[in-house]
Parts: C-alpha cells; structure tokens; sequence
C-alpha cells in the first residue's frame, strides 16, 4: 500500500508568531479529527522549522522548501540538509517551479539537491510540472519525461523507493485553474509507468504520487479518487486551517 500524504507548502508566507499560530491550530484539528493513515505534513519557511517540529509531535510532520546541494561551508545566506535534519524535519520540497523559474535551480542542479537530502536520511518531495504553453502545444509528456530523467532517475532503485514525487502544473499554481481530475490522473498513471519502465512495476506500485496546484477543499476529494493521485501538495489552502485539515480528512 502507498504512503497517502496530503503536505501543506506554505512558501514565503507568515511571520513567526503567526506560523505558530497556524501550525497550533492545525496540529490541533488534526489530532481530533483524522481518522486515517494519511500523513499530513507542513513545509514551512526555515525560521518557522525548529520551532514546529517541537510543536508537532509527530501529529504533523514537518518539511522544507528547499536546502543546498553542500554539506557547509561558504554559501552566505544558504541552509543545508544536514541543518534541516538537525532541528527534526523529515521531508524536503525540491525543484518546486517557483525555484526552478525564479532561482534557475537546473535538472542537474536539482539532482545534487535530492541525493543531499536522501543522504541526510531526509524524504525529498520532488517537483515536476508542465507550463501553460508546454501544455497547449502538446510537449508536456516530454518535458515531464525529461525533469524525472535528469532530476531522478539517475538514483538507484533502493533510493527511488525513498522518495515522494509532486506533480504540479505551472498552470494551475495559484491560478485558481485547477487541472480537471482526468487531467491529472492521466499525467500520474504516466508517471508510474515511467517509473515502472526504468526501475520495475514493484517500485512504481510503491511511489506515493502528489498533485498540486489550486488544490482546495471542493476539489480534493474528486482529484484523490482518481487511481494514481496519492494526496495533495497545497499551497493557498494550507494558510487556513480549516481548509488545510479538510483536505487532510478526505482521506479519513
Ligand atoms: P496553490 O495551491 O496555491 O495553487 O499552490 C500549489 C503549490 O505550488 C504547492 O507547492
């Protein structure tokens, strides 16, 4: 049985005092209310993460939204796997479109990222998604095909097993457009047969799969039925507790 994780990716929103608020509130519902074995998970900016994995309790687990390709050393202003480990996380958001548009972050680049965060014992959440105009034109598949090869499949398959895979149609982050759920289901079942055509059916059957991009409490439940959707990457929403932990129960 796959992993089925909704995670809320609150991206640069929230002071301190306000993120622990928030993250209060829904650790709070959550512990009343989810009834299943989904795993909720917050992705939270790095000021907030100490704080939260403490306030957690294993309730709601905690990630990051990005971390460097190093170990340590000169990279002013830059927070590393290790770090992120050390303060309790457990998941890493990487190649998120908004790293990979507005910070250039490469394939290549964004496969160093991931083989950091595995080998810190950390599970990466790894990001691919086509652009409007990649989708009009009829190259999403390709352009898709080409982020796994670069981004990771170059991972053994005892690490590929580790990871957790986010599709998120540039399209449809933040847009309000939300891929229909045939939309989706057909991207997802196209990524688990690629998955199982370099590694094996065994590993593909097992990769938790995450939608993402205008993802909300009227739609969850439609898009989570489908076959190969496994949860949600949420952004807008995860800033509300309600709709948060909303999304987090379709799976109750
Ligand atoms: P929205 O849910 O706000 O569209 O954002 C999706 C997203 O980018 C999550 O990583």
């Amino acid at each position: 049985m796959r992993k089925k994780i909704v995670a809320g990716n609150w991206k640069m929103n929230l002071d301190y005092a306000a993120g622990i608020s928030l993250f209060s509130e829904i650790v709070n519902m959550v512990k009343d209310e989810k009834k299943g074995n989904q795993i909720a998970i917050i992705c939270a900016p790095y000021i907030h993460l100490n704080s939260l994995a403490k306030l957690g309790a294993d309730v709601v687990k905690i990630g990051a939204q990005n971390c460097h390709q190093n170990d340590s050393g000169a990279y002013t202003g830059e927070i590393s796997a290790g770090m992120i480990k050390s303060v309790g996380v457990e998941y890493v958001i990487i190649g998120h479109s908004e790293r990979r548009e507005y910070f250039a972050e490469s394939d290549e680049l964004l496969a160093q990222k991931t083989i950091k965060v595995l080998e810190n014992g950390l599970t990466p959440i790894f990001c691919i998604g086509e652009t409007l105009e990649q989708r009009n034109n009829g190259s999403y598949f390709e352009v898709l095909k080409a982020q796994l090869d670069k981004g990771i499949f170059g991972l053994s398959a005892e690490d590929f097993s580790k990871i957790v895979i986010a599709y998120e149609p540039v399209w449809a982050i933040g847009t309000g457009l939300t891929a229909s759920s045939d939309q989706a289901q057909e991207v997802h079942a196209f990524i688990r047969k690629e998955i199982a055509a370099k590694y094996n059916a065994q590993v593909a059957e097992l990769t938790t799969i995450l939608y993402g991009g205008s993802c909300n409490p009227k739609n969850a439940a439609e898009l989570f039925a489908q076959k190969d959707i496994d949860g949600g990457l949420i952004g807008g929403a995860s800033l509300k507790s309600r709709d948060f932990v909303d999304i987090v129960k379709v799976f109750n």
